[in-house]
């Protein structure tokens, strides 16, 4: 046998099963904050993790929780705690996924927008894992639904972004239910001081695990273009996008108001571009990722909250419409392209009010930085290429016990369009999302409200610009 490096995860203490897992996700070495948490984690202690948003955290508590989990012990032996009913569900099935050659082990969600009454008959019959945002789980442990009395790992997961949504006060509530022997593992893609403050009340003599977040320049590749004074900004992101011409792009912008008009420029001059920030409801943010995802949108403008803890794999380049105002932050935004090996570019625009803050960026790279004049507009052709997908919405979903097959079967049955032109099926509760070639979005659209699934006729229509988005409120 050959000798084992140090970022093989053959070299921890970890379970055959939990080893088998791994190997059937190939994960074949650990990223580094896996390597450097896992084994103050596996030995039992308290750790706070910081490392960029893509960078593994997730599998680093999962093994941890999964190591000591005791299958056969029927109680909840976990509770990881996440900011959003999205990253909730991620975190669910990452770890089902790490979970997936051990057997036996049943894992929940607990999160609104799910009646409560189904989740509390859900944890009548037990589980050992719970996932939930913390306004749910402290609504089940104030009607008693919930039982921790036998908690031995509390995960707080993006525990900034917690933070930043006001859930502080919702935490230490929590916290005051679970045993007082526990281990507490605390993750985040930033490090601010709130974080370090609840640390010391909620942890024991964590141990501080930090990933600098260094990108290589083989990687990212960043380009600082010089905006002359009075020229128009939403223009030059425009003549930006035509000339790179990124199949897909990350818009960053400083404020929610910046990202409205943003897209609405964008969209305006025929850019397929959807905004994403931090007050949207989560059902219109869940429906705009699946656009992005499915591409049906070719651009995601966005604020740094609102992109936080986005898990979107190859993204062409990130564009920042104003340089970010802390280093932290820049740096998660150019993290967001390149991920996974793969080449990504950003490219920032520089005004006068740029300026000062190019300074943050120079330290970063440990090189001064030269914004160049914008390049000149392409000759001939300059439309923007058209998403190549469109959406259509179905008001059915799990709920209605619509699957993917039924909606396909619907779409490509007599008469209707083919299977090639069928793209990503994403299904919720109380509505699926069916991504079809633009050019066939029509007649889809005909063959899915002529037609039934699962014997009934459901309405469906075809999602357009961001119009569909209502705004302003947030959603728990
Ligand atoms: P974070 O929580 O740090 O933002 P995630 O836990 O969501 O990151 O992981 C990002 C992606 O990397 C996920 O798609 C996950 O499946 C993948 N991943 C995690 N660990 C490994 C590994 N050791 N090898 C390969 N891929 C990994
Ligand atoms: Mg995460």
């Amino acid at each position: 046998m050959s000798e084992r490096d140090a970022d093989d995860f053959a070299s921890l203490p970890l379970s055959e099963a939990l080893l088998a897992g791994l190997a059937a996700l190939d994960y074949q070495r650990m990223t580094p904050v896996q390597e450097k948490s896992l084994p103050p984690i596996l030995a039992g202690r308290d750790v706070i993790g910081q490392s960029k948003t893509g960078s593994g955290k997730t599998a680093a508590f999962g093994l941890g929780l999964l190591m000591r989990l005791d299958a056969a012990e029927f109680c909840i032996q976990s509770l990881i705690l996440c900011p959003t009913r999205e990253l909730a569900n991620q975190v669910s099935n990452e770890i089902r996924r790490l979970a997936s050659q051990v057997g036996n082990v049943k894992i929940l969600t607990l999160c609104g927008g799910t009646p409560f009454r189904h989740q509390a008959d859900s944890l009548a019959h037990g589980a050992h894992i719970i996932v939930g945002t913390p306004g749910r789980i402290e609504d089940h442990l104030r009607k008693k639904t919930l039982d921790l009395d036998h908690l031995a790992v509390l995960v707080l997961d993006e525990a900034d972004r917690m933070l930043d949504m006001g859930f502080q006060d919702s935490l230490e509530r929590i916290v005051k239910e679970l045993p007082a022997e526990r281990q507490t593992l605390l993750f985040s893609a930033t490090y601010p001081a709130e974080i370090q403050s609840i640390a010391t009340r909620v942890m024991q003599q964590p141990e501080l695990v930090r990933v600098a977040a260094t990108h290589d320049a083989e990687t990212i590749s960043q380009q600082f273009f010089t905006l002359p004074p009075d020229a128009d900004r939403a223009a030059a992101l425009r003549l930006l996008l035509t000339v790179f011409k990124p199949s897909s792009a990350l818009v960053f912008c400083n404020t929610r108001r910046d990202t409205d008009e943003v897209t609405a420029s964008l969209s305006g001059h025929g850019f397929a571009a959807l905004a994403l920030h931090g007050d949207m409801l989560q059902r219109d943010r869940d429906q705009t990722l699946v656009r992005f995802a499915n591409g049906s949108a070719r651009i995601l403008v966005a604020t740094d909250v609102a992109a936080r803890g986005l898990d979107i794999d190859s993204l062409d380049a990130v564009f920042n419409y104003h340089i970010a105002n802390d280093a932290e932050a820049h740096l998660h935004r150019i993290g967001r392209t390149g991920r996974a090996g793969s080449k990504g570019s950003a490219y920032s625009l520089v005004g006068s009010e740029d300026v000062r803050k190019l300074a943050i960026v120079e330290e970063l790279l440990g090189q001064p930085v030269t914004p160049q004049p914008l390049p000149p507009p392409p000759q001939g052709q300059t439309k923007p290429p058209d998403a190549v997908m469109a959406t259509i919405l179905i008001d059915a979903g799990k709920k209605q016990k619509i699957r993917a097959g039924d909606i396909l079967g619907a779409l490509t049955g007599e008469g209707g369009i083919a299977g090639g032109d069928v793209g990503k099926i994403d299904i919720f509760d109380q509505r699926a999302f069916v991504a079809v070639r633009s050019d066939a979005a029509r007649a889809a659209l005909k063959k899915l409200r002529e037609g039934k699934l699962k014997g009934r006729s459901h309405r469906a229509r075809l999602l357009q610009g961001q119009s569909d988005a209502r705004v302003g409120q947030r959603g728990r």
